[in-house]
């Protein structure tokens, strides 16, 4: 038996996700399914199990150790290191089949020096920067820095790519802006370009609200789990949520007036209360600024989290929801009969972003498979 505060992740809705993001933009361009932070909390190696089957045809993290892990796993696939990597990491990103992004010349020098020394050729992408400001070589001084890699006869460019820095606000001018500095560089590099056979620009926002930077191929993150960047862009892609987090009842306590609730006794009971304790808290990932503000959902009702979020427990009132026991099952994200509690609308509780709800579900947190398809 699982601990019982777990997520469940819906492969069934993932492999949807993929179909849904293809559909929208078409059989030409391909996938680049980015499974950094452990899949966005998902769950690197199955996730990228269910990718790869639907099609996806190259996987994204962000940092040498995550390739490291998913080729333990036995994960074949082109794997891109979309973060900056050390030179004293070179051997590793050769020896893991890694493919690098190259922005600096010296790094890619290196790169091409110690490829040679294994006799092998690299696959490098080269990342221009069109606006983020981070690791990528500026877009003016694109082209002459690509002149120069072609010398570097251990070094292949397999790609050219960028990255949107604001393609979750609503009809972003600046992505337009950035389009047109990477489709500048495109065009200045005249015959070279031929030669590259991947451009890519588009994270989730750009995907669903910018069409023209899909180029050969698309980077999605957020989206393949469910989830839109922000409320601004539109919800245009039909995709579902892949995460949801459950609990049950641990313990029932009737309150008087008067008792008070968790740490600091924040929470003073004015009227005969029944409260719930759940078995999770502030170290499986949520958040302690939803005290006395988050909802989970017990038999199809919502119930307010009241006190403070413990660090293993919070408590929630539950006078109003007829017959609770202990072991009722409690969604904290996801569905139950007819209500629901998005991962978005959590995130705007906490003033951030969905990405970083979905993060922040700890490692004690057991991940549970559901809706594996038949083989
Ligand atoms: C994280 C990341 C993505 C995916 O972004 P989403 O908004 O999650 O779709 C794409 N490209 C790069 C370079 C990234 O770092």
């Amino acid at each position: 038996m699982h601990r019982p505060a777990w997520v469940e992740i819906d492969l069934n809705a993932l492999s949807h996700n993929v179909s849904a993001i293809k559909k929208m933009v078409g059989p030409q361009v391909k996938i680049m399914g980015i499974v950094k932070a452990d899949a966005y909390g998902h769950g690197d190696y199955e996730v990228s199990r269910v990718l790869l089957n639907h099609g996806v045809e190259m996987l994204g993290i962000a940092i040498l150790e995550e390739g490291i892990q998913l080729r333990n796993k036995g994960i074949e696939a082109p794997l891109f290191l979309l973060g900056g990597i050390f030179e004293d990491q070179i051997d590793a990103v050769i020896q893991y089949n890694l493919i690098p992004a190259v922005y600096d010349l010296k790094l890619a020098e290196a790169l091409s020096k110690r490829a040679h020394y294994y006799n092998r050729v690299i696959n490098a992408h080269v990342y221009v920067d069109t606006g983020m400001g981070s690791i990528g070589v500026k877009y003016d001084g694109a082209v002459e820095f690509i002149r120069s890699l072609q010398a570097m006869k251990n070094l292949f460019i397999g790609g050219i790519y960028t990255h949107c820095s604001c393609s979750d606000e609503k009809e972003s001018v600046f992505t337009n802006l950035q389009i047109k500095r990477f489709k500048d560089v495109l065009a200045a590099l005249g015959a070279i370009m031929a030669d590259i056979p991947l451009k890519h620009m588009a994270n989730s926002g750009a995907i669903i609200g910018h069409p023209d930077a899909y180029f050969t191929m698309v980077r999605p993150g957020l989206s393949l789990y469910g989830l839109y960047p922000s409320e601004e862009v539109s919800r245009n892609i039909g995709i579902r949520p892949v995460m949801s987090f459950k609990t049950r009842v641990i313990h029932i306590k009737d309150m008087k007036p008067g008792d008070v609730v968790g740490y600091s006794g924040t929470y003073r009971v004015t009227k005969p209360t029944r409260v719930a304790t759940l078995p999770f808290g502030y170290d499986d990932g949520y958040n302690r600024l939803l005290s006395s503000k988050g909802k989970v959902i017990i038999r199809g009702t919502q119930a307010s989290i009241i006190g403070r979020v413990c660090m293993d427990q919070c408590f929630v009132d539950v006078t109003n929801i007829k017959g609770v026991s202990v072991g009722d099952e409690v969604v904290v994200y996801g569905s139950q009969g007819q209500e629901t509690i998005s991962i978005e609308s959590v995130a705007k509780q906490l003033n951030t972003i969905p990405y970083e709800v979905t993060c922040a579900v700890s490692k004690r947190v057991p991940r549970i498979y559901i809706n594996h398809e038949e083989k």
